[in-house]
C-alpha cells in the first residue's frame, strides 16, 4: 500500500495526514534509539526491533541470552 502523505525529511509515506503529523512530531525529529545487530534496521522502540527480528530474521528473543547481542541501544548519538 502506498502512502499518500510523504515525509520530506526521511521519505517515509503515510496513508493518513494525522499519522504523518504524528510521525514528524514524535518520530522524525528524534533518532531511532534501538538497532538490530544483524542488519541496519533501526527502531524507535525495543518492541519494534523484537518484531523485526522475528519477521526478517526468524529469531525469537530469549531474555538475557541474545537480547544484548541482537538489540543495541544507539544512545551514544
Ligand atoms: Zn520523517
Ligand atoms: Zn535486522
Amino acid at each position: 500500500m502506498l502512502g499518500l502523505y510523504h515525509c520530506e525529511s526521511c521519505n517515509k509515506n503515510y496513508a493518513q495526514k494525522s499519522t504523518l503529523a504524528r510521525h514528524i512530531k514524535y518520530e522524525c525529529s528524534k533518532l531511532p534509539r534501538f538497532g538490530c545487530g544483524l542488519c541496519s534496521y533501526r527502531g524507535y522502540q525495543k518492541t519494534h526491533v523484537v518484531s523485526h527480528l522475528a519477521r526478517k530474521h526468524y529469531l525469537q528473543l530469549k531474555p538475557d541470552i541474545n537480547e544484548n547481542i541482537l538489540i543495541f541501544e544507539t544512545s551514544k548519538y
